[in-house]
Order: C-alpha cells, then structure tokens, then sequence
C-alpha cells in the first residue's frame, strides 16, 4: 500500500473516530462518516443541560477541528463488505471503497424491553437530549400557578432518573439543584422530587468507596429520592410503575430520564465478525479483527481483554486507544511492525448538582466546590486540539461557568428535536 495513496474510512466520529482522525493528520486519505457535524465531549453534557457550559465549548463542528485534508462525511454507514473493502451510507447510492477500516461507532440506549420506555422516557447521549429534557422541566414550571400548595408543586415536579450509575448520580443531582432553583426564583412554596431508581443495591456500582461518601452526602444535599433494588416495570406520558421488594408503586410524573444502560449499535450487530457474548467485537492487541488485518475496531463496540474492567465502556479508554490506532494504521501502511500499548486509568470525575463535584486522582478522593474547579480542568486538558482547548479554557476563565437558571434560555435555545 502506498502511503500517501491508501484510502482510510473512519466510522464514527466520537471519542473513537474523531481522536484517531486527529492523530492520522495526513497519513492517507482520511475519510471520518458520521451523521452529526459535530463532536460531542459527552462527560460534559450534564453541564450543558444546567447552562454551565455552551454548546461551542463541547460540541465543536468537525470542520473547526480538523485539518482540510481530513474529509467529513455526514452520513450513517448502513453496510459493509469486507471482502469487497467497501461499505454503503445510508441515502448515498455510490459505495466507498477503502484499504483501511476503522469501526468506532459506539454504543445506543438500551430500554431493556421495559413497556414504554423507549416510546415516553428522555435519553441522554446528544446535545438534542439535554434540551429536550430542560424545555420539559421549564414547561413543568410553567404550568404551577403562583400560591399553589407545597404538596401540589412536589407533584408536579416530579422527575424520575432510571439508572443509578455515574450518568444516573450526574443527571439527578443536576435536575434537582436546577428544579430547585427556579422555585426559589418564581416563590413557589416546597421542592421538586427527583428520583433516582437503581435495579442493584447501591448505585454507582463502579466507583470506589472514597467516592462513594461523596456522592451519597451530594444526594442527600441536593434532596434526590434514592430508590434501590427497584426494577421500573411500566413507563407511560405521564408515569412511571417501579417494583421494589414484589411491591408495584405508580407514581405520576413530569419526565423521566433513561440512563440505565448501553447496547451494541444496531450496525455492528450486522456485521460478521467475531464477537464476545454481549456482541462487542473481538480484536487483536494491536486493534485489528481478528479476520481482517486492515479493520481496526475500537471505543465501546471493541472488546479489549487486557483494559482493566473499570475502564471498559469509558471515553478516556476509546481516546487512549485512539492513539494507538492511528500508530498502527502508519505501521501497516509503512510496513512496520504494529505494537500494543497498557491503557491507564486517568482518574474518576463526577458533577454532583451545580456546585460541586467529586474526583478520584491516584487513591485521593477530593468533594465539593474545589472538586467542581479540578474537573473543569482536567476536562479542559481532554478537549479535542490545542486550539480548542485554548478557546474553551478562556471563556470559562474569564467568563465563568455559572449554570443558567431554568427559564433564562438563550435565543437560539429551540428544541433541536420534540
Ligand atoms: C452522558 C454521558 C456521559 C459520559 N460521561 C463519561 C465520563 O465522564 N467519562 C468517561 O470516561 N466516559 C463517559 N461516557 C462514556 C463515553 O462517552 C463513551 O465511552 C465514549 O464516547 C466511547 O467512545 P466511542 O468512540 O466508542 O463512541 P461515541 O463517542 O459514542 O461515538 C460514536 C460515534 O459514532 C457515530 N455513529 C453511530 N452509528 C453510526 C453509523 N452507523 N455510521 C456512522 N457513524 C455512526 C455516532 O453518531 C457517534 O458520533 C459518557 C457517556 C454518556 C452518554
């Protein structure tokens, strides 16, 4: 294969597929096809949803990050012939061909068959997500008229989070601090219930005991109903049904929120290539499928052996890996030998409501409005490209990352989807 010549399609354009774009630069033709025009920084997505970030700072289009040599395709890819070297874009009738292949095209929601989740329940992994789930909070308030009873505001401000993961703890801490909020500011009477409900025993199943601590007091300051060993059972437009101890409890509700699990994209359970049980599909040390020597497979749809199990379905792991993709697509087009690399744990970040934060660097655990200030800056040093990062660490310097209370939205905040 000739260097400057080979054709290199990338799949995908998230943590994955945008960081090996970014790390290729110019070592074929690169090709990134992603339906978006733009990357997502997703652990910031619930900092968007509260107004402490803007859309600019973690949802950059492609065409700021990457280099003119690097084309962007928009377009979800629907079919690939890997005998061919050739794959289909959903709408496009010409096929592309390729020498090489890299698959990073994540992971989706997974309802788990739940009865109306997937039709009534708000998921959270785009930019579109986030406002829809603000406009349903806003439109909540809206509707309590001035002097109503303490009881009849909790009702009508009763939000449930399914899941209890990170996702679960950051969403719900979030909701209810920004819920919170805005009934100081209208001088409605009570609070909002916002309820986290967790299929296991204790939430954030992952995550240590030193932040573990935090997270609990963080709940509790920010009056988030914690509801464990509870399996939701029924989902409609306007309740929830969960079952706790064979115990069935309707509770009516303004929205709920799904963040209770992620499946295999639809297109890699097409594809045939070898897979492990759960569909994730299985490379080589040095990323490559097992069959084929020119497809790469990285991020949430590969199965990495070696990557410790905390690390595995997590955006430091996909970019990490990233950079070795990108050194081995080099080595295989030069004919060098391709290496394999032990991926690091970079230390756990969580947003706890709007004012605080819990982040776990080596054994040290640290809460609060201090921990807040730390994963602001460890996210800046994450962000896509110098100059990004530049851009983004300046405005949140001088310009702060105050949330935006409920109700104070900007011009160009309409609802992306309904
Ligand atoms: C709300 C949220 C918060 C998170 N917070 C953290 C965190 O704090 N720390 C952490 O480490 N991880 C976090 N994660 C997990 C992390 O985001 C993922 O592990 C990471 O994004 C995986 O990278 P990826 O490249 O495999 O997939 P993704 O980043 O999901 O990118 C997949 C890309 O593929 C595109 N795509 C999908 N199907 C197709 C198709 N058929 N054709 C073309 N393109 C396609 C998608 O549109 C997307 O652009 C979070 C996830 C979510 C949803």
């Amino acid at each position: 294969m000739a260097t400057q010549k080979a054709r290199i399609l990338i799949v995908g354009g998230g943590f994955g597929g945008l960081f090996t774009a970014l790390d290729l630069g110019d070592a074929g033709e690169v090709t990134l096809i992603t339906p978006e025009d733009h990357f997502l920084f997703k652990p910031l997505l619930y900092e968007y949803l509260s107004g402490e970030v803007e859309a600019w700072h973690i949802a950059p289009n492609y065409k700021e990050l990457l280099s003119d040599k690097i084309r962007v395709l928009h377009g979800a890819v629907a079919e690939i012939d890997f005998e061919a070297r050739e794959l289909e874009v959903a709408g496009r009738v010409r096929r592309l061909g390729y020498d090489v292949l890299v698959l990073a095209v994540g992971g989706v929601t997974n309802f788990w068959n739940v009865e109306g989740a997937e039709k009534y329940t708000l998921p959270f992994r785009k930019l579109e997500h986030a406002d829809v789930i603000r406009r349903r909070m806003i439109q909540a308030l809206d509707r309590i008229p001035p002097e109503r009873a303490p009881q009849d505001v909790r009702r009508a401000l009763t939000f449930a989070v399914v899941g209890g993961g990170a996702s679960g703890v950051e969403l719900s801490s979030k909701m209810a601090d920004l819920l919170n909020d805005a009934i100081r500011r209208r001088a409605l009477s009570g609070e909002a219930r916002v309820m986290v409900i967790e299929m296991g025993d204790q939430l954030v199943p992952g995550m240590g005991e030193e932040i573990r601590t935090f997270v609990e007091d963080a709940l509790k300051k920010a009056r988030v109903e914690v509801h464990t060993g509870t399996r939701v059972v029924r989902v409609t437009e306007t309740s929830l049904t969960f079952e706790h101890e064979g115990e069935q409890t309707e509770v009516e509700t303004a929205g709920v929120v799904w963040v209770a699990g992620v499946r295999m994209n639809p297109l890699v359970e097409e594809l045939s290539l070898e897979k492990e049980r759960r569909g994730m599909i299985l490379i080589r040390d040095t990323f490559q499928t097992k069959r084929y020597d020119e497809v790469f497979a990285l991020g949430d749809i590969a199965y990495y052996e070696a990557a410790a199990p905390s690390l595995a379905g997590t955006a430091q792991l996909a970019f990490q890996e990233a950079t070795l993709v990108a050194r081995n697509i080099k080595a295989l087009l030069s004919g060098r030998e391709l290496q394999t690399k032990h991926f690091e744990e970079l230390g756990e970040a969580v947003s706890l409501g709007t004012e605080r934060a819990a982040v776990l660097a080596g054994k040290k655990a640290m809460g609060g409005a201090l921990a807040r200030q730390a994963r602001f800056a460890l996210y800046t040093s994450r962000l896509p490209t110098w100059h990004h990062r530049l851009k983004v660490g300046a405005s949140w310097f001088f310009e702060g990352t105050t949330p935006r209370p409920l109700g104070l939205e900007r011009e160009d905040d309409a609802p992306r989807i309904s």
